[in-house]
C-alpha cells in the first residue's frame, strides 16, 4: 500500500516539477513566496463541453485551460487531446511551458490545455465541435494579448484552424494571432510543423559533440511517432544517423540494421500509428532499454522512471516529449553519466516558431523557411550551451539549470510587477 502510494506521488508530475521548481528558486536566492506564487497556475478554468455526436446522443466533454503566470506577457502553449488528460497535469504541463518561454527567452508565459477525450474514435465532424465548442468555452481567457493556444498531442492545424474560425466568429474580426500551428493559408509560418523536431534534432547535434559521438552513424530508439518522433526520425536518417527503434501507443519496432524510415513515414496514419501493420514488435518498455547511443522519448510522461532507468543504454537521453523523466530517474540517468537533455529546452523549438508565427501574423509580414530556420538554429544553440554551461559552472544536472535559467526571467519580471 505505502510503495504505492510512493509510486502514485512519484508519478505525479505536478509534485515533482513543483519540487525542481523549488530547488530552482532557492538556489536563485528567491525567498519562500516566490516559489508560492509559481507552484500553481495563476488561473484555472475548467469547462464542460456538450457535443452533438453523429449517431445523434449528445456527450459532455471535460476540457482545461491553465495559465501559469503572465507577468513577462501572454501566456501561451498547447491543447492536447487524450482520453488520459487530468486538471494536474495540464497545470504541470502550463508551468513546463513557463519554463520553456524562459529558456528560449520569448515575451510569454505559460499557458496549456487538454480535452479529456479520445480523437482516434471520433470522426471529422465530431472533432470539429468539440474543437469549436472548446474555443467558445474558454473564449474569454484567451486572445492574441492574453493567451495563445497551439498543437499538442493528438491536435494539429485542422484543429487549430477550427478553433481560430470560431474565435474569430465570436469576436467577429479575423484574429491570426490567437493561435498558432494554423496552416500556412491562415497565417501559419513556414517550419512551424517541424520546429519541435528542428529543436531537438539541434539538442541532439550539440549533445553528441559533448560527448564525443558521430552522429554520422550514431544508433537512435525513438519513443513515439507523432508531430515529433516523426519529422525526427525523418531529419536523424537524413543526418546519416541509424534509426534502430521506433515506437507508437501500441508498440515498437526494431532493427538494428535501421529501419527503412520512408517506408515508415509513408505508411502512418494521421496519429501517428504504423506498428499495426507488423507482426514482429516490440514491447515500448523494450524499446526504451535497446542498446543504442540516442534515445529520444517522445511520446507521453512518465516513460523512464526508477524501474527502467539502471537499464538504460543510451549515452545520450534527449526528451521531445513533455515529462518522459521522473525525477528519479533524472537523478539515476546522472548519476550513471548519461547525458540528459530535458524537456523544456529540448522540445522548445515548437514555441519558438510559434512566437515567429506570432510575429508574423501581428507584423501581418511573413517570413521565408530558411529564415524560420535560421532564427530557430541561433536560439536553440544559445539555449543549450546557457543551459549546459550553468550545469557545469554550478554542478547540477541539465534539468536543474533549465529550470533555474527558465524561471529567472518570470521571478524578476513578478518582482519588478510588485507580486512578490
Ligand atoms: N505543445 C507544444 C509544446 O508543448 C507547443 C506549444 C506552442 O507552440 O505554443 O511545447
Amino acid at each position: 500500500m505505502a510503495e504505492k502510494k510512493q509510486q502514485a506521488e512519484q508519478l505525479d508530475v505536478l509534485a515533482s516539477t513543483q519540487s525542481v521548481i523549488k530547488i530552482a528558486l532557492d538556489k536563485l536566492g528567491y525567498p519562500e513566496e516566490m516559489y508560492e506564487l509559481m507552484k500553481e497556475p495563476i488561473r484555472m478554468l475548467t469547462v464542460r463541453i456538450p457535443i452533438r455526436m453523429d449517431n445523434g446522443s449528445t456527450r459532455i466533454f471535460t476540457g482545461f485551460r491553465a495559465q501559469h503566470n503572465d507577468s513577462v506577457g501572454p501566456t501561451k502553449g498547447g491543447v492536447r487531446f487524450h482520453p488520459n488528460v487530468t486538471e494536474k497535469e495540464v497545470k504541470a504541463l502550463s508551468i513546463w511551458m513557463s519554463l520553456k518561454a524562459g529558456i528560449v527567452d520569448l515575451p510569454y508565459g505559460g499557458g496549456k490545455g487538454g480535452i479529456i477525450c479520445d480523437p482516434r474514435e471520433m470522426s471529422f465532424r465530431e472533432l470539429e465541435r468539440v474543437s469549436r465548442g472548446y474555443v467558445r468555452a474558454i473564449s474569454q481567457i484567451v486572445g492574441p494579448t492574453k493567451d495563445i493556444p497551439a498543437p499538442d498531442v493528438f491536435t494539429n492545424s485542422q484543429i487549430m484552424a477550427w478553433m481560430l474560425d470560431e474565435y474569430s466568429r465570436i469576436r467577429e474580426f479575423d484574429s491570426p494571432g490567437f493561435i498558432t500551428g494554423k496552416p500556412l493559408v491562415l497565417g501559419g509560418s513556414h517550419g512551424r510543423e517541424s520546429a519541435t523536431a528542428k529543436g531537438v534534432t539541434i539538442c541532439i547535434r550539440e549533445a553528441a559533440k559533448k560527448k564525443g559521438i558521430d552522429i554520422e552513424g550514431a544508433r537512435v530508439v525513438i519513443q513515439g511517432f507523432g508531430n515529433a518522433g516523426s519529422f525526427l526520425a525523418k531529419f536523424m536518417h537524413d543526418a546519416g544517423a541509424i534509426v534502430i527503434g521506433i515506437s507508437d501507443a501500441y508498440g515498437g519496432l526494431h532493427d538494428p540494421e535501421g529501419l527503412d524510415i520512408d517506408y515508415l513515414l509513408d505508411r502512418r496514419d494521421s496519429f501517428g500509428t504504423v506498428t499495426k501493420l507488423f507482426r514482429e514488435t516490440i514491447s515500448n518498455e523494450e524499446l526504451l532499454e535497446l542498446d543504442c547511443d540516442i534515445l529520444v522519448p517522445a511520446a507521453i510522461e512518465n516513460q523512464i522512471t526508477e524501474k527502467n532507468a539502471y537499464s538504460i543504454k543510451a549515452s545520450i537521453v534527449v526528451e521531445a516529449a513533455n515529462g518522459p523523466t521522473t525525477m528519479e530517474a533524472t537523478k539515476i540517468l546522472t548519476d550513471r553519466e548519461i547525458l540528459l537533455v530535458p524537456d523544456v529546452l529540448a522540445s522548445a523549438g515548437g514555441v519558438t516558431v510559434s512566437y515567429f508565427e506570432w510575429v508574423q501574423n501581428n507584423q501581418g509580414y511573413y517570413w521565408t523557411e530558411e529564415e524560420v530556420e535560421g532564427k530557430l538554429e541561433s536560439v536553440m544553440v544559445g539555449s543549450f550551451d546557457n543551459i549546459y554551461n550553468l550545469a557545469k559552472t554550478r554542478k547540477v544536472d541539465m534539468r536543474l539549470a533549465a529550470y533555474m535559467i527558465g524561471v529567472r526571467k518570470m521571478a524578476e519580471a513578478s518582482r519588478f510587477r510588485g507580486w512578490v
